[in-house]
């Protein structure tokens, strides 16, 4: 019998992505459609089968399917919780699909499934312990060990962004103050900058800014870069992975690699830093081929 070929969807807030992979992790084929998710729950999941028939009658027979989305299952209900596509909080997201489907879905967040695609073929390849960071609007993270994600009992394992790195820092949605994602993501650099500033300006023009000498962006740059520092070595610290994949927007900036890996170097508790800071190798189409490699 030929291997199967893996369907995996990435069912994220504008959009839900569909791929069929060959056995090697190969894309065989690719769909991309609006998620629309002001039609709410039901056009969703609709949507989603609809895409998901679509591409098994390339991927013919399947065991499973495999779907990335924001926020996770709750192991308390089986309902989703914590996604920012919102409508999907309190729903039985993998049993309205399966019904739907006649499948079993495996359901993961999407950044573990990043994680995974950068752990299996991504820039993560080989090693045992990958960590993967998601660094954008929001700031999430995955944990992948020997090829396989560890979400862990409560389904939380990796969510760096709410560990709390400065108590007086600005007061999160999740209750606490001075989350990692409070300080480290797009929109909170652009905040601090709008605050000393008084003008508005983007991630990318900040650090356009910064390296042209303006001071206000580079004391912007300088206290993300800082901050990046004080929350990953807590992370190496505590996992010591062999590898840390950056992805998300903020990914793209360079000097992460070299004054953000200096500050993880600054403050880990060790005499040395032989951690991998790295990029990551499939930028956005590492959920969509995660949520295929769940299966
Ligand atoms: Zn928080």
């Amino acid at each position: 019998m030929a291997p199967r070929l893996r369907v995996g969807i990435d069912l994220g807030g504008t959009k839900i992505e569909g791929v069929v992979l060959d056995p090697d992790g190969a894309v065989v084929v690719r769909r991309r459609i609006a998620t629309d998710q002001a039609r709410g729950y039901a056009h969703i999941v609709a949507t989603t089968a609809a895409l998901v028939g679509e591409l098994r009658s390339v991927a013919g027979d399947c065991e499973a399917i495999g779907i990335g989305t924001p926020g996770a299952v709750s192991t308390r209900t089986g309902l989703m919780k914590n996604c920012n596509t919102t409508c999907l909080n309190g729903r039985d997201l993998p049993g309205d699909l399966r019904r739907q489907l006649g499948l079993p879905v495996v359901v993961e967040n999407d950044a573990n499934c990043f994680a995974l695609a950068e752990a299996t073929t991504g820039a993560g390849r080989g090693a045992r312990l990958v960590f993967g960071v998601i660094m954008g609007t929001g700031v999430g993270g995955g944990l992948v060990i020997d090829g396989r994600v560890w979400s862990g009992p409560q389904h939380i394992a990796g969510e760096w962004g709410h560990h709390a790195i400065d108590p007086q820092g600005p007061r999160c949605y999740c209750g606490q103050r001075g989350c990692v994602e409070m300080l480290i993501s797009g929109p909170a650099v652009e905040r601090r900058y709008a605050d000393r500033t008084g003008a508005r300006a983007s991630m990318g023009e900040i650090v356009a800014r910064a390296r042209a000498g303006e001071s206000a962006a580079r004391e912007a740059l300088d206290e993300l870069l800082d901050r990046f520092g004080r929350a990953l070595a807590n992370l190496v610290s505590i996992l010591d992975p062999d590898v840390i994949v950056l992805g998300g927007g903020l990914s793209n900036i360079d000097e992460l690699y070299v004054d953000g890996r200096a500050a993880v170097a600054r403050y880990v508790f060790n005499d040395e830093l032989r951690t991998a800071i790295v990029r990551n190798v499939h930028g956005d189409s590492a959920g969509v081929l995660g949520a295929a490699m769940l299966v």
